[in-house]
């Protein structure tokens, strides 16, 4: 595995090669590239055996849009580089959903798994104060969100230490999103980024010019998919192809060994299982098998890596069997390996587009922090009286009853789920069509090249409208 310095080199190196597909001058080129400011933090915390020292960052890539979005990670691997390479990712990924943030990253050098969780909550708010001091964390400046390593928990601790500090601002809840949906977060948060790989995946086949190419046949179902990576995101993503698009999942990769079944994994299953043990061996969902990195080459129809950076670099690329990758990690594929797999005529639906989805979910929890009312709340017994008026206009018109069946589910109307996957299916299709159109129109070889573009491309005119 490349070191994190390669991944930043890994992620300049796309947009160098997306650059010359705009006419966007050296001068902007370089100002949108590099990420504008990083902050270390060192920090002290009195925990039972002592005072422990904290290294933590946060890197804002852009401001063209405020506040500046992105999420936190808890990882003993991270780097500054690291998070630097991420903010950039994340100003791409706003720009490619057309959500109005810039991009900003945030990691903490930790092993969450070697702490209770007193510990990290003390160790989070300690971050926390650090980072509200400087506006690193503020609803119009930076907002953060889950990441590897985190999730609603530390959100809610966050916010919790954003309104201790200000108990005056009313907007004190948007300051971070990914919050638990008891403490104003939103419903359908969590699984954003997984049902965000599905909504991809299934408008990838809605366009025959391109799965025919890399030979695959039409529709979803039946498809053979490996994920690498059993979090929050590849649970989702696995868990909605199966239950919904009839996909079978072959095989699942986690840090310490992988399940294999070629008749597909029941992945709730397998997810209760590795909660309660830790690990896939002895599940009868599959076979277990340890050395779970080498599967990453089997032979499947899209392979979905949903974990960390640079797992598919020069050494592995060769070798992989997939006709389809989607990324549902930021980075997970080095910048040669892209080559190389582009060579082999595999399609890739890049990280900032593939795994938008959690940012698109934050921005509606965002907007519903900032308006302080549901959605949906206004417009649901108007649109029933509405649709009640409709039915007895029919029945009235035909003389025929309409089916109970059919009356419920257009009186029942949209709950506030529905309404977030709505809006998150049409921000992800938009994007996938808009991305597909650019790489035809500009004869751009690959879907990744072509999503940087239109980013870059959207990123010059905002700096160009502030005379930049
Ligand atoms: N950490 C997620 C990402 O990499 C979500 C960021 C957010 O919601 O702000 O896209």
């Amino acid at each position: 595995m490349l070191a994190n310095k390669d991944f930043l080199n890994s992620t300049n190196k796309l947009f160098d090669k997306a650059i010359q597909y705009t006419d966007i001058s050296p001068g902007l080129a370089k100002r949108i590239k590099v990420c504008n400011s990083t902050y270390t933090i060192n920090f002290g915390v009195k925990l039972k055996d002592g005072i422990h020292t904290f290294t933590g960052w946060r890197s804002v890539h852009s401001e063209h849009f405020e506040p500046a979005k992105g999420g936190i990670r808890y990882d003993i691997a991270s780097s500054q580089k690291e998070v630097e390479a991420l903010a950039a990712l994340m100003t791409y990924k706003c720009a490619i959903i057309e959500v109005p943030f810039g991009g900003s990253k945030g990691a903490l050098k930790i092993n969450p798994k070697n702490w209770t969780e007193a510990e990290i909550e003390k160790i989070t708010r300690r971050f926390a104060q650090e980072l509200i001091k400087r506006d690193l964390i503020n609803p119009a400046q930076n907002v953060p969100a889950p990441d590897v390593g985190t999730g609603a928990k530390e959100m809610s601790w966050i916010a919790d230490e954003y309104r201790r500090i200000f108990p005056t601002d009313i907007n004190a809840l948007a300051c971070v999103t990914g919050k638990p949906p008891q403490k104003g977060g939103l419903v359908g948060r969590s699984e954003a980024t997984g049902r965000g790989v599905q909504y991809i995946i299934r408008e990838f086949f809605r366009h025959k010019d391109d799965y025919q190419p890399v030979g695959l046949k039409d529709g979803l179902a039946g498809k053979n998919i490996a994920i690498q990576g059993f979090g929050n995101v590849g649970f989702h993503a696995a868990k909605f192809l199966q239950e919904e698009d009839d996909c079978k999942i072959i095989c699942i990769m986690e840090h310490n060994g992988a399940l294999l079944n070629p008749k597909g994994i029941n992945v709730q299953a397998a997810k209760n299982f590795y909660m309660q043990k830790g690990t896939f061996d002895g599940c009868s969902e599959g076979v277990f098998k340890e050395d779970s990195a080498s599967f990453l080459c089997m032979k499947c129809d899209i392979l979905i890596p949903a974990a960390l950076e640079n797992v598919i670099d020069m050494s592995n690329a060769p070798d992989i069997q997939a006709k389809l990758i989607v990324e549902a990690a930021n980075g997970p594929i080095s910048f040669e390996a892209d080559e190389i797999l582009l060579k082999k005529n595999i399609a890739i639906i890049p990280d900032i587009m593939a795994n938008a989805g959690g940012v698109a979910v934050s921005y509606f929890e965002w907007v519903r922090n900032l308006r302080h009312i549901r959605f949906g709340r206004l417009e649901k017994r108007r649109n029933a009286y509405q649709f009640e008026t409709l039915i007895a206009a029919i029945e009235t018109m035909t003389g025929k009853q309409m089916p109970e069946k059919f009356k419920d589910q257009l009186i029942e109307g949209s709950s506030e789920i529905d309404l977030v996957r709505s809006g998150l299916d049409d921000m992800i299709r938009e994007a996938y069509q808009k991305v597909r159109l650019a790489k035809i129109e500009n004869s751009i070889p690959d879907l990744r090249t072509a999503a940087y573009k239109i980013a870059i491309d959207r990123i010059a005119i905002s700096y160009d409208s502030i005379g930049l």
